[in-house]
């Protein structure tokens, strides 16, 4: 049977279906499977399997304390019509990449990937566990993840979703997804401060025993629905096994052919699940960490050294302006030969003095990433190109990606098939998106999309149609010394 961790103390054992309930461990450490389990198959024996076969295959495998049904069960109802193609997650060549689409969900953004079946792991999770408490999922987001896990669980019963976004930190398409979110359990909010002081407040609340407490005497439970959740991980490694398998059935390379990835980092939870992927045997080549100019990565990777004694930028690719990247404390431990204690203390050292420098070990680890930045100029030219000369349209978060893998081009000279995690609809950055490919400023963000759909002719995404005229129907700013009390207003 698999079992989960704490990364902070690795005494204590639990299952899947706990760690998911749970979201964060009380030391404050993150769940990682205590084994790291292999791939139940080979890539090139999968090539007629659509994306369910694969997830279940690989989601079951981490979460074996659920029955076979109960993983079909959560894979169906997870990666249906709500996908608006067929395959899931289609990969697309332009120039010289593969590009894994991942942003085909109902909020064109990958969050979906994870949190279009987390709701459904919890639920079964808690049916298990005979959880009678509601579970209040409490989510920080830089954008993203906060209208994936509000449409994830709106309307699901025994929970209860609530959402802090950075007030001046989200594109505005994005703020309207998330304030105009129908459902009798959700709550949104947006926060003074940015997304590290909206997730810091939630972590808070999560080591806040006391406060805790309060909420069990009401019934209430608190979990997460942010990628410190190990039920959001597990679903993301799905999809760099099912990309390698399409590169295979497309004919781009042969079984057991390394191939590199490239990833637009924010919180370090896609990347980490493409290193669980490669962990599991499939045969990855190089990370390429790409960061816009919030590029703290970059400078780790290179110097074993994280400083958050910075400066912080706000760019157009919003979801990446964090400084402290949450899931690297996993790689960390992994790195570590799961050494509880080092990770703790580099944490403690995060807390005090806002840097901390990994040993020599680590370091060595972090060999196989390469980690690099762009800015938002580069950005915007990128875009450019590659729509001018591909007609292949990319949005912020995906050009940091591209671009940065240009850099790693010409500086190593590894041609190795790459693939990029194309992360977001470039009509969710409409603005940066319509500006770069030469569209006339307008009034109004919304314009933008109708814009970008006249000159490109790529379809606007369902769930991002009429959001200008939906009813607004959460607006509260708050200071994040009030978070805990809204938490409890909202469940009143
Ligand atoms: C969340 C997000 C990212 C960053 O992903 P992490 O898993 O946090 O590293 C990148 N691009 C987009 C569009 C996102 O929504």
């Amino acid at each position: 049977m698999m079992k989960y961790i704490s990364t902070r103390s690795n005494k204590m054992e639990i299952s899947g279906a706990e760690a998911i309930i749970q979201g964060i461990a009380a030391d404050g450490g993150l769940y990682v499977p205590k084994e790291i389990p292999k791939l139940p198959f080979k890539p090139g024996e999968m090539i007629k399997a659509d994306y369910r076969e694969v997830a279940k295959g690989i989601i079951g495998l981490y979460f074996d304390d659920f029955t076979e049904e109960e993983i079909e069960f959560c894979v169906n109802n997870a990666y249906d019509e709500k996908f608006d193609v067929d395959s899931v997650v289609p990969v697309v060549k332009a120039k010289e990449a593969y590009f894994l689409e991942l942003y085909h969900g109902k909020t064109a953004a990958f969050k979906d990937m994870a949190l279009s079946i987390l709701p459904y792991l919890l639920t079964t999770a808690m049916k298990k566990k005979k959880e009678d408490k509601k579970i209040c999922i409490l989510t920080a987001t830089s954008g993203d993840t906060g209208k994936a896990a509000l449409e994830g669980f709106a309307n699901v019963s025994g929970t209860e979703i609530i959402v802090f976004y950075p007030k001046e930190g989200v594109s505005k398409i994005q703020e309207r997804q998330m304030i105009t979110q129908e459902g009798d359990n959700t709550h949104v909010f947006s926060i003074k401060g940015n997304f590290d002081d909206a997730q810091s407040g939630v972590k808070r609340i999560f080591n806040n025993l006391e406060f805790q407490e309060k909420l069990l005497q009401r019934n209430c439970k608190l979990s997460s629905a942010n990628s410190i959740n190990i039920g959001r991980l597990v679903p993301q490694i799905v999809y760099y096994v099912y990309g390698y398998i399409s590169l295979i059935k497309q004919g781009v390379i042969e079984d057991g052919v390394k191939v590199n990835v490239v990833v637009p980092t924010g919180n370090f939870g896609n990347i980490l699940a493409a290193y669980y992927a490669k962990q599991m045997g499939l045969p990855i080549g190089k990370f390429i960490c790409a960061s816009n100019e919030n590029k703290v990565l970059t400078d780790f990777i290179n110097t074993g050294i994280y400083d958050i004694n910075r400066d912080f930028y706000v760019t157009n690719s919003p979801s990446m302006d964090i400084l402290i990247s949450s899931n690297l404390e996993r790689l960390l431990f992994h790195l570590s030969g799961s050494n509880s204690e080092e990770i703790s203390y580099l944490m403690e050292c995060l807390e005090k003095d806002k840097r901390y420098e990994v040993s020599e070990d680590i370091k060595s680890g972090l060999e196989e990433f390469y980690g690099d930045f762009t800015d938002v100029d580069c950005t915007n030219e990128t875009i450019r190109s590659m729509y001018v000369q591909n007609s292949y349209l990319m949005d912020t978060h995906t050009a940091v990606a591209y671009n940065v893998y240009q850099k790693y081009l010409s500086n190593s000279k590894d041609i190795s098939p790459t693939i990029i995690a194309s992360t977001a609809s470039a009509y969710k950055f409409a603005e940066s998106v319509a500006k770069s490919i030469g569209i006339s400023e307008t009034e109004r963000e919304f314009e933008y999309m109708d814009k970008i759909w006249s000159e490109t002719n790529v379809e606007i995404p369902k769930g991002l149609q009429h959001l200008d005229t939906k009813k607004v129907i959460h607006s509260r700013c708050i200071e994040t010394k009030d978070m805990e009390s809204v938490i409890f207003e909202s469940l009143m």
